[in-house]
C-alpha cells in the first residue's frame, strides 16, 4: 500500500482535537490505511484544544444565545441551534462507541454533566429568552429546557449569580440539566491512547511542517523541521489534512491549490478571569451564558463557567476578546502580516473597512484593565472581589475571511473545510462551534476524500456501528434521537 518508509497514505498536520479525530476515524474505518500525524509541539492537545485555552462547552445550543438570533422581522431563528445540537450528538455517539471499545477512552477523564444556563436581565432580554424558550421547548432536541423568572429557583441553579443582586433588577433564566463541560485537551489525549499501538499509525512530536508542494507521482512533498534538533527532512503523502488550528490558513497558502486563493484570516485573542478561591469555586455548578455586549463579536458572549480539569473544579469567566497579530498562542507576531498575499490583499482590506466597528471594539477590549474586567464579571456574580481572580490568556481564534471577488470579502464566524479539486488535500479553517462538532466535520472530510478506499457497503456498515444515526436526520427523527441519547448519554455519564 505504501512505497517507502517516508511515504504515507494520510499525513495529518496538527495534534489538536481535529487531527486526532480524523486519525481515529480513519483507523477505525480501515486499519490498513497508513496515517502519520505531525505536531510541532511536545504533546497533543496543547493549543486551542487545551482545557484552559477554550471554554470547554459541549456546544449544543442549549445556552448560547447567539445560536438563536433574532431576525429583522423580530422572529427568533432556531435553525442554527438545531443543527449544532444534532452535530454535537454525533460527537457523543462516536465517543460512546470508543468508550465501549477501549478501556483507555474513559469519559470520566474528559466529559462531565454540567447544566447549561442562559441568564438575562431587563424586560427586552427576558421577552427574548421566553420566546426562545417557547420555540425550543416544542422541539424534541430541546424538550428538557426549563424557563424561570423566579429568583429562588434561579438561585438553586446558580446561587452565586443571585446573591447580592438588587431586588429591582428583573432576571430570567433557562436551564438544560444534561449539558456538558468538556476538557478537549484530555479528549485529544484519550484519542491518541486508542491509536498509539495501532499498526501503521505514527505520531511525530516536535515536528513542524514548513513546506508543502505537489510532486511527481501524484504525491505531496512535505518538508519537516524538528523543533529540537532543527534538522530538516522530507516526507511524501498521498493525502494531507491540515488541522493546524489558527495556522491552517498559512499552511493552506503554502500548498498553492486553487481553492485557497483569496482566503485570509482574522485573528482574535482571548482572556479569562480564573477564580483562585476554592470556597467560591465549590459553590458554582453550571455554565451560565449571557448576552454579548452590543457591537461585540459572537465569540465574546460572556459566560461564568464551572470547569472540571484533571478532576479539579475550576471557575472561569470570559472570554474577553481582543486583537492580536498571532494565529496561534505559540505563534509569531508576524503571522497576520505573512498571511497577506496578492490574492487576499483586497478582500482583507475590504473586510477590515467593513468591520471597522468590530476591529475598534477588539482593540479597545485589548486595553481593558483587570478592574474593568471584574466590573463585567459583577453583572454575573455581583459579589466578585478582584483579589479572588487572576487573568489567564486563552487560545487564539482565526476567523475566516472569504473572498467574494478579487476586491471584496466576507468575515465568517463558523468553520469551513476546504478541499482541493483532486481530493488529495483538505484543511479546516475557522473556530466555531469547533471542537464540539469535530466528528461531524471530520466525517465530511472522509466522505469526500476517502470514498475510493472506503468501498460503500463497508463504509456504511462500519459507520453505522460507530455513529448509529449516520445518514438519518436527528432534527426530524424524534424516535431515533430518543434511542441514541438514551444510549450515548448513559455511556458518557450525562444522564441523571
Ligand atoms: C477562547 C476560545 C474558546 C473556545 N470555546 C470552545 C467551546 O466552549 N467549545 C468548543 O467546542 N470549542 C471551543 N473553541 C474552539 C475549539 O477550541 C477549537 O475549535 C478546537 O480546539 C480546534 O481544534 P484543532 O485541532 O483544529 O486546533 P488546535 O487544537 O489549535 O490544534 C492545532 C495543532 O496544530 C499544531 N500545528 C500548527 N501548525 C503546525 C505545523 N506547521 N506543523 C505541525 N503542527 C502544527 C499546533 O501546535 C496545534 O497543536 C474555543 C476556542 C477558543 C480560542
Amino acid at each position: 500500500m505504501h512505497g517507502s518508509t517516508n511515504e504515507t497514505d494520510c499525513l495529518i498536520i496538527g495534534g489538536g482535537i481535529m487531527g486526532l479525530t480524523l486519525a481515529s476515524l480513519i483507523k477505525e474505518f480501515n486499519s490498513s490505511i497508513k496515517v502519520d500525524l505531525y505536531e510541532k509541539l511536545q504533546g497533543v492537545g496543547l493549543e486551542s484544544s487545551e482545557a484552559l485555552n477554550n471554554a470547554g462547552t459541549g456546544h449544543a445550543g442549549y445556552c448560547e444565545l447567539n445560536y438563536t438570533p433574532m431576525g429583522k422581522d423580530g422572529k427568533i431563528k432556531i435553525k442554527k441551534a438545531l443543527e449544532i445540537n444534532s452535530k454535537y450528538e454525533i460527537t457523543l455517539q462516536y465517543w460512546s462507541y470508543l468508550s465501549n471499545k477501549y478501556k483507555s477512552f474513559d469519559p470520566k477523564n474528559f466529559i462531565h454533566r454540567t447544566p447549561h444556563i442562559s441568564l438575562v436581565f431587563g424586560d427586552d432580554n427576558i421577552r427574548f429568552l421566553k420566546k426562545r424558550y417557547l420555540l425550543l421547548k416544542k422541539h424534541h432536541l430541546f424538550k428538557s429546557i426549563i424557563f424561570s423568572q423566579n429568583r429562588k429557583e434561579i438561585s438553586k441553579w446558580a446561587n452565586l449569580t443571585m446573591i447580592g443582586r438588587g431586588s429591582h433588577q428583573k432576571v430570567a433564566a433557562t436551564i438544560v440539566k444534561e449539558g456538558a463541560d468538556i476538557d478537549f485537551g484530555a479528549a485529544t489525549n484519550a484519542l491518541l491512547k486508542t491509536l498509539k499501538h495501532k499498526k501503521d499509525f505514527e505520531i511525530h512530536l516536535n515536528d513542524e511542517i514548513v513546506k508543502i508542494k505537489e510532486s511527481k507521482n501524484n504525491l505531496w512533498e512535505v518538508s519537516v523541521r524538528n523543533n529540537i534538533s532543527r534538522e530538516m527532512k522530507k516526507t511524501f503523502a498521498k493525502f494531507i489534512f491540515i488541522g493546524a488550528g489558527g495556522q491552517a490558513i498559512r499552511l493552506l497558502q503554502k500548498t498553492g491549490i486553487h481553492e485557497q486563493k483569496g482566503y485570509g484570516g482574522f485573528p482574535v485573542s482571548g482572556q479569562w478571569l480564573v477564580c483562585s478561591n476554592q470556597n467560591i469555586v465549590s459553590q458554582h455548578n453550571a455554565k451560565v451564558y449571557g448576552m454579548a455586549p452590543s457591537g461585540s463579536p459572537p465569540m465574546s458572549v460572556p459566560h461564568f463557567d464551572l470547569r472540571i480539569i484533571k478532576g479539579k473544579k475550576t471557575l472561569l469567566f470570559g472570554p474577553y476578546a481582543g486583537f492580536t497579530f498571532k494565529f496561534l498562542k505559540t505563534g509569531s507576531y508576524l503571522d497576520l502580516i505573512k498571511s497577506l498575499k496578492l490574492k487576499n490583499f483586497f478582500p482583507m482590506i475590504y473586510v477590515l473597512l467593513h468591520n471597522w466597528k468590530l476591529f475598534h471594539y477588539l482593540i479597545r477590549e485589548s486595553f481593558q484593565s483587570k478592574h474593568d474586567r471584574i466590573n463585567l464579571l459583577k453583572t454575573f456574580y455581583p459579589e466578585a472581589k478582584e483579589k479572588d481572580w487572576s487573568i489567564k490568556i486563552a487560545g487564539q481564534r482565526v476567523q475566516i475571511i472569504k473572498p467574494n471577488s478579487l476586491i471584496s470579502g466576507k468575515l465568517e464566524f463558523g468553520t469551513e473545510v476546504i478541499i482541493s479539486k483532486n481530493k488529495k488535500l483538505a484543511a479546516l479553517l475557522g473556530a466555531s462551534p469547533g471542537a464540539s462538532v469535530a466528528v461531524d466535520s471530520m466525517i465530511k472530510v472522509i466522505e469526500q476524500c476517502f470514498s475510493e478506499k472506503l468501498s460503500n457497503s463497508e463504509f456504511k456498515k462500519k459507520i453505522k456501528e460507530m455513529i448509529p444515526s449516520y445518514g438519518q436526520n436527528l432534527i426530524t427523527n424524534k424516535k431515533l434521537l430518543k434511542r441514541i441519547r438514551l444510549s450515548s448519554h448513559k455511556t458518557l455519564g450525562l444522564k441523571d
